[in-house]
């Protein structure tokens, strides 16, 4: 059993109440680590921490701001084969991918926000020959940094980095299902001194130490991540301050496939975006809408391709998919595939036996699920699953598939497949998502606005984007005489 701590003036600590919380491997179904349970008082000594370091912190020139940040990255990197083995056994998800993406995209966050924030500059308005605008960004104070399951330290590290580099102080908080990394992050600000305030980490409940950061009246903005009840949750408690807001919440991605698209491509993207990381990620397409004249074609090939992927171990090499994160999450899952069946749904496959070892008998695995025959407004297609569970629909013309796709009350990442250069442009710009791919899927640029319209969020993360949120702007509006 590890034992995690909090991170609290620059010193690993337990909670006041000293009482502890279980971290589960799903794939095992076992607990293997556990962290504090934190509350109001951890809370308040985290941010006296984070208020008494920010004139310090907010004092250095971004270019000392951004020795610390790469001095992080390489830590990160540093520990790369520890922190892809945690991530792995937190998430449930397969080791090559946390190597591959987790990990080294956390680093990289970190790499990219030390090198943004020194070419980050603000506007001038020289107004005529003798008034001049400009406009200073200060950083706000302490703000709060909450992120969910799915991509752990990937989406720690996407909010904690912007907001340090722009010179904010942090108290950010992981999800309790998946700490361990955040943990070990903390461990390694330790270890490489990491300037006691600057960044805390407190463990424990959403409803707990969540809200209590929430509604913290020294907390200057709120940067989270989850799902979209809990959004609406923070942001109801947030509002009576006015506090800054980023909100990227949850999805139901539209994947507009035309006929004059590569059937080829189109069907091997789609599998990787709709059961890469279990299905578990906010940008995975989950309703493909595929035009009438090649429904049947990409249905076939979609189906045999999905069918052969293997789920597995989440050391196993070829394991494309590992376990489910959570026996709750598992529970959610399945009750959309059983909602599907009473809708009307076909499934064409996902309810295959698995072909697990032993010891992997107990863990939340699960075949990936495709399905058709359902309306657009049913439920199965208008609610979030987050799981490794896809509705096909087909579509006549552009038209209804745009009205398809549209008709949700989320707008986070949509894609479009077709080689009309015109199409791809006038769907792009009709899709009511933050994001639209074409002809591709999850192509990053972290320079790049990153968010969603309607129930999806408010705000987008990214680039100048993030530096701008973690800023206050103030415009100084100078005149002077000829005299
Ligand atoms: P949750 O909303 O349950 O939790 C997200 C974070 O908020 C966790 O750290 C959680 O803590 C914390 N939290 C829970 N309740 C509160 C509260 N009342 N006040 C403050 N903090 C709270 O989301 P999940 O972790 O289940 O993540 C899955 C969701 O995240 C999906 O809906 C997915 O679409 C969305 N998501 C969106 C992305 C985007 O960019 N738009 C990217 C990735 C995921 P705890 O876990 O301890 O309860």
């Amino acid at each position: 059993m590890v034992s995690f701590f909090n991170l609290s003036n620059g010193a690993l600590v337990e909670s006041v109440s000293g009482r502890r919380l279980p971290v589960e491997n799903p794939a095992l179904a076992q607990v293997w680590a556990s962290i504090p349970d934190s509350h109001a008082e951890d809370v308040a000594t985290a941010i006296e921490a984070a208020k008494a370091a920010f004139p310090h912190w907010s004092a250095l020139r971004a270019e000392e701001r951004a020795v610390w940040l790469m001095r992080l990255a390489q830590a990160i990197r540093n520990h790369f084969d520890a922190l892809a083995e945690a991530e792995s056994r937190d998430t449930g998800k397969p080791l090559w991918l946390t190597r591959k993406v987790d990990i080294d995209r956390a680093a990289r966050n970190f790499e990219f926000f030390a090198s943004g924030i020194q070419h980050f500059a603000s506007e001038a308005h020289p107004t005529d020959a003798q008034t001049l605008n400009y406009t200073l960004r200060k950083p706000l104070g302490v703000v709060a940094c909450i992120s969910p399951w799915n991509l752990p330290l990937y989406l720690f590290s996407w909010k904690i980095a912007p907001a340090l580099a722009a010179g904010n102080c942090v108290v950010a908080k992981p999800s309790e299902v998946t700490p361990a990394t955040a943990a070990m992050l903390a461990e390694i600000c330790v270890d490489i001194g990491f300037p006691a305030g600057v960044l805390n980490i407190l463990h424990g409940r959403g409803a707990e130490v969540g809200e209590a950061l929430v509604t913290h009246p020294d907390v200057k903005a709120i940067s989270f991540t989850g799902g979209t009840a809990t959004g609406k949750t923070i942001a109801a408690l947030a509002a009576p301050e006015f506090k800054k807001l980023s909100l990227e919440l949850g999805g139901k991605n539209p994947h507009l496939i035309f006929e004059d698209a590569d059937l080829e491509q189109a069907v091997d993207s789609a599998v990787r975006s709709s059961f890469t990381n279990q299905g578990e990620i906010c940008l995975c397409g989950s309703r493909i809408l595929v035009q009438k004249s090649i429904y049947e074609a990409f249905r076939s090939a979609f189906v045999e391709k999905v069918k052969a992927l293997k789920v597995g171990p989440p050391e196993a090499e070829d394991s494309f998919m590992g376990a489910l994160v959570s026996k709750a999450h598992f529970d959610k899952v399945q009750s959309y595939v059983a909602l599907a069946k009473q809708e009307g749904a076909r499934i064409w496959c996902g309810e295959e036996a698995l072909d697990l070892p032993q010891a992997y008998q107990k863990g939340y695995f699960m075949r990936p699920v495709v399905m058709d025959g359902l309306s657009g407004d049913c439920r199965v297609n208008q609610e979030e699953i987050f799981g490794p569970v896809v509705s096909l629909m087909p579509f006549a013309h552009e038209a209804e598939g745009l009205t398809l796709a549209n008709d949700s009350r989320y707008g986070l990442a949509g894609q479009v497949w077709t080689r009309d250069l015109n199409r791809a442009h006038r769907v792009a710009e009709a899709l009511e998502t933050g994001i639209v791919w074409v002809n591709c899927w999850m192509v990053r640029d972290l320079r790049t606005p990153f968010g969603g319209m309607k129930h999806s969020g408010v705000g987008r993360e990214g680039g100048w984007e993030a530096l701008r949120f973690f800023t206050e702007p103030k415009n100084v509006c100078v005149q002077w005489s000829k005299d």
